[in-house]
């Protein structure tokens, strides 16, 4: 009996008008993921179904539960829509099972199917009490599910079924550009950026000699697990030194991480206007430290006009974390290499910054001059799933 991968889309049906535009951005996902196996892939407008070589589908499976966009999807058993043969193989698939409930779904898109849909669900519920002894039949609660999906060439039979990740496929709704720290929060805040369709693009603020090169492989690694839930990751590697070195030394001290933070901020404007990106992304969180405080974070905010998505702006640090437990970002997280944010931590940071005041030391440089060095001294590098963390030909 051939067996074929069922997708169902969920939220994407809510999307009337657009709707042909999700599905094909998703099937362009599946045939990206799956690149390399052997599957063909039909899709209509409310499913898609996976031809698939029988020792691939464990493989197959674990890729299909990472696509952003699929409600649910599951293996089902493919026959010729003839009552007879339904019949048949309905049996032999319901005998493999263990179970002393049951029930029988029938859906019959196919209304030239003489039998209607209540009828036949009765029809072949009938036909497993009679075949296997000692079950009985529950409406409400049944151990097992039998569905029974009748279209015109071929009917779907089918007992367990998985959810998927939902959201929407990649790249479905515009570019935004991910501020990513070697931290716990940011790769968190991207991959719920992802989720809704998202396409990320990452900058990563750079201090060499302040902080070392493990700490910019630790950001690639990062990179990489991210890519396995959209396509590759473009990865923007920011030189800050310079702008660090010259904010400690003209900054009061209690104020170094908010200018630093505002010209993160300009910076990363700059490249999402230059890499077209609709909006920046970052893992900041309320009150999680003296800059995410509200003041602080209206005060650094104050720079730039971009709309700012802060995915994991309510979430409490165990919710966070246990999102980066499962898209196996943690363990790269908690690595202890410095971070630029933390190498130039001041002992008390100004928790209620005042705007005018940051204004009036940050025109204590040339930091415009600076900023333009920066973005000329960008390096980007395209990261994916499969590739090899030696970059150090960037140094
Ligand atoms: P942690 O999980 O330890 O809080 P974090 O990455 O959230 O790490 P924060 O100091 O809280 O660090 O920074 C808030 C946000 O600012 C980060 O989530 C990230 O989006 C951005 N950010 C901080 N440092 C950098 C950096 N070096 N490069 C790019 N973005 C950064
Ligand atoms: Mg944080």
């Amino acid at each position: 009996m051939e067996r074929v991968i069922l997708i169902k889309y969920g939220e994407l049906t809510t999307k009337k008008g657009n709707r042909n535009y999700f599905v094909i951005q998703l099937y362009k996902s599946i045939l990206n993921k799956l690149a390399g196996f052997n599957v063909k892939i039909f899709k209509d407008l409310s499913r898609m179904y996976i031809e698939f070589d029988e020792k691939d589908l464990d493989d197959i499976l674990n890729r299909v539960n990472k696509i952003f966009g699929i409600h649910e999807y599951l293996v089902a058993y493919k026959v010729k829509t003839d009552n007879e043969v339904i019949k048949e193989n309905v049996l032999e698939i319901v005998k493999k099972e263990k179970f002393e409930t049951f029930k029988v779904d029938t859906k019959r898109s196919y209304k030239e199917f003489p039998i209607n849909s209540q009828d036949y669900s009765r029809q072949i519920g009938g036909l497993i009490l009679k075949n296997i002894e000692n079950i009985k039949v529950d409406v409400h609660n049944p151990e097992l599910m039998v569905n029974i999906e009748i279209r015109k060439d071929y009917t779907y039979i089918y007992t367990n079924y998985y959810y998927g990740l939902g959201g929407y496929p990649n790249n479905t709704l515009g570019k935004g550009m991910l501020m990513l720290s070697g931290g716990i929060d940011s790769p968190v805040a991207a991959y719920l950026a992802i989720k809704r369709g998202v396409h990320i693009e990452a900058l990563y603020f750079e201090a060499i000699p302040h902080t070392s090169i493990n700490a910019r492989n630790k950001v690639i690694e990062l990179c990489k697990k991210l890519s396995v839930y959209t396509s590759s990751i473009k990865l923007h590697i920011v030189p800050f030194t310079e702008i660090q070195e010259a904010i400690y030394k003209t900054a009061d001290e209690d104020y170094i991480i908010t200018i630093m933070r505002r010209m993160m901020y300009r910076i990363t404007e700059r490249m999402a206007k230059r890499r077209k990106c609709l909006a920046i992304v970052n893992g900041e969180s309320i009150g999680q430290v003296a800059s995410q405080t509200l003041t602080s974070m209206k005060v650094i905010n104050n720079v730039t006009n971009y709309p700012v998505i802060r995915p994991v702006a309510c979430l409490d640090k165990l919710e966070i974390m246990e999102i980066a437990r499962k898209i196996e970002t943690y363990d790269i997280s908690i690595l202890p290499y410095e971070d630029c944010c933390t190498v130039f931590v001041p002992k008390h940071p100004v928790i209620n910054p005042r705007l005018d005041l940051c204004e009036e030391m940050e025109i204590r440089f040339n930091y415009q001059e600076l900023i333009d060095k920066a973005l000329k001294n960008i390096k980007t590098i395209t990261i994916s799933e499969q590739d090899k963390s030696e970059f150090e030909d960037l140094l």
